[in-house]
């Protein structure tokens, strides 16, 4: 095969095709339903678009995403106005300091990061007294890695019955990001890990409790996740491309 100019060529390579992407991230997820046993519905796609601009956020909406992730309040605060027009679920993934509940309440339908009462109790004061209920997820830090969020798994149960009690949230579930490892089956029992905590404390049955959702899976690893369970994975260089 005739190769073109090098410059020319590479800048093809380099150029993003969010359409093209999602529909390969779709095909993926798809696959990996199958392969479990799961239906495609079960799984929910979080296109994480930290970094990158509302145009991008734009066409991936226009490719058939609902959901979206942000990892920084400012950030993607932000990005509100020029999105205005677009009927989004917006995603709060990142560590959230309980100064920026407020503000987050506003900009967020769903957040993945509690990590202590304290801060459950501050979205919950936040928002209006009609208010629609907020979902949220305990962050769990399964690594014990001590430059990461997240409680640690010893503690969830007792925050997850805490947690349960403050209105309006709803708690839904569990959240992790594993420790980073270039293989993703080297991450899977993190994943197993998570979905045996959610059902632990599902089965005891605590009021207003439900364990349903398993926030887990990135670009690299989200199959796996998916097999063991996943039903929110928050895929962003996959759709987006490379962040730096
Ligand atoms: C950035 C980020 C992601 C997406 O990571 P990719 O590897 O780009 O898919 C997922 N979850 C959280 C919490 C993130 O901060």
């Amino acid at each position: 095969m005739a190769r073109g100019p090098g410059t020319r060529e590479s800048v093809t390579i380099m150029a993003v095709n969010i359409p093209e992407n999602i529909a390969r991230v779709q095909e993926r997820i798809a696959a990996a339903c199958a392969r479990s046993n799961r239906r495609r519905e079960e799984v929910r796609l979080v296109a994480v678009s930290k970094t990158h601009p509302a145009e991008s956020v734009r066409a991936a909406f226009a490719a058939g995403l609902r959901d979206f992730g942000e990892n920084r309040v400012q950030e993607a605060q932000s990005k509100r106005p020029p999105l205005a027009d677009l009927e989004i679920t917006w995603h709060m993934l990142g560590h959230l300091q309980s100064n920026k509940a407020r503000l987050a309440r506003e900009l967020f339908q769903w957040v993945h990061s509690v990590d202590s009462l304290y801060l459950a109790n501050k979205l919950a004061q936040a928002a209006a007294s009609d208010a629609a209920r907020l979902p949220v997820l305990i962050e769990v830090n399964l690594g014990g890695e001590a430059s990461k969020a997240g409680v640690r798994a010893g503690e969830v149960p007792g925050l997850a019955e805490q947690i349960a009690q403050v209105e309006p949230l709803d708690l839904r579930g569990l959240m992790v990001i594993p420790p980073f490892i270039e293989n993703p089956e080297a991450v899977r029992p993190y994943f197993r890990q998570l979905r045996a905590l959610a059902a632990e404390i599902e089965a005891r049955k605590l009021p207003n409790v439900s364990m349903r959702e398993l926030s887990m899976g990135m670009s690299h690893d989200f199959e796996v996740a998916i097999e063991e369970g996943a039903t929110l994975v928050r895929v962003g260089t996959a759709i987006f491309g490379s962040r730096e």
